[in-house]
């Protein structure tokens, strides 16, 4: 597997993948063979509860193991998969991959908790997307107890009613629903009335600065507020430091996201994680 390669081979990030237009075409050429030689891999993140400190849930994020380019990050070829058409197979290997590391950890008696799948603009506007969540849960003999959709408030801006049905026909079958990215995409408080969410993730840029910036916190104040308001759970992403945490375990949040607490990481190094199921943090 493209694990099994990179493994002890010391590689570079190449930070020219933006930039080159060649790169990525290059890269848009290869997604076809990268899917076939198993060259994407997901990486772990815990959502862990401001109360007690316990693991709620994990994000899946995808990660491309090139055989040359090292690991690429989600932010240098999803935006390549969405215009070549690519992202609808793509997110089809995700939503397998992750019900068949949900059956692979439950029969290894590692306690499940949810897990996030990030879906995208395009996916989320598919008609086949409820059917194929349900054939690999189905594939899998994973509860859709077991998985949640994450959607970005950007994502929503047009055609709020293709995306609607997918996720009413989610929702239906008991998979709960985050909105992603919370307050860079203009969506509105309509959005939170009208679809089916369970939960807010406050993007990171609002997080960032929190302990300083009086718009920053005020803005999250407010988010948390509304939000409870609505009954939906608030999740802030990118937190760390223990003082961001501290900030927002005063303020309310219910979850917490980012570095402080834990890197996104393999299957396998999250493992430990699910075992032991409760953080002893803030020591005194
Ligand atoms: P996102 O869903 O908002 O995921 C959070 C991103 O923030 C992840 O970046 C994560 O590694 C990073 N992050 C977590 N904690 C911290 C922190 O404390 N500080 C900082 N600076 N960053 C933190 P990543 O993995 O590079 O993913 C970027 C975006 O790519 C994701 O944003 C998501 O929109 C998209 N993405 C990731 N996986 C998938 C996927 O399987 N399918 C689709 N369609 N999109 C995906
Ligand atoms: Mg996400
Ligand atoms: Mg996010
Ligand atoms: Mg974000």
């Amino acid at each position: 597997s493209a694990k099994a390669r990179g493994r002890g081979v010391f590689r570079f990030y190449d930070a020219s993948l933006n930039a080159s237009s060649a790169r990525r075409s290059e890269l848009a050429s290869r997604f076809k063979s990268a899917m076939h030689d198993n060259e994407f891999c997901l990486h772990f993140q815990p959502k862990v509860a401001l109360d007690d400190f316990a693991v709620v849930g994990l994000e899946a994020l995808i990660r491309w193991d090139h055989p040359e380019h090292g690991l690429i990050f989600p932010g240098d070829f999803i935006p390549l998969a969405e215009e070549q058409n690519y992202i609808i197979p793509l997110g089809r290997w995700v939503i397998d991959a992750v019900c068949r590391q949900i059956a692979a950890w439950h029969a290894d008696a590692v306690p499940l908790v949810p897990v996030a799948i990030n879906v995208s603009a395009h996916q989320l506007r598919d008609n086949l997307l409820p059917e194929d969540v349900i054939a690999s849960l189905v594939r899998h003999d994973v509860n859709p107890a077991w998985i949640e959709i994450e959607i970005t408030e950007s994502s929503l801006i047009e055609d709020t009613q293709l995306a609607r049905r997918n996720l009413e026909s989610l929702a239906a079958i008991g998979i709960k629903i985050a909105l992603d990215d919370y307050g860079t995409g203009f969506s509105g408080l309509s959005m939170l009335k009208q679809l089916p969410i369970n939960a807010v993730k406050v993007d990171r840029s609002f997080i960032r600065d929190i302990r300083n910036d009086t718009d920053d916190a005020v803005i999250v104040a407010s988010t948390i507020s509304l939000a409870h308001n609505l009954g939906l759970i608030v999740v802030a992403e990118g937190v760390e430091s223990k003082d961001q945490l501290l900030h927002l375990k005063a303020a309310g949040c219910d979850q917490v996201q980012g570095f402080f607490l834990q890197r996104p990481v393999s299957a396998q190094d999250i493992a430990p994680l699910l075992r032991k199921r409760h953080y002893t943090f803030p020591s005194p």
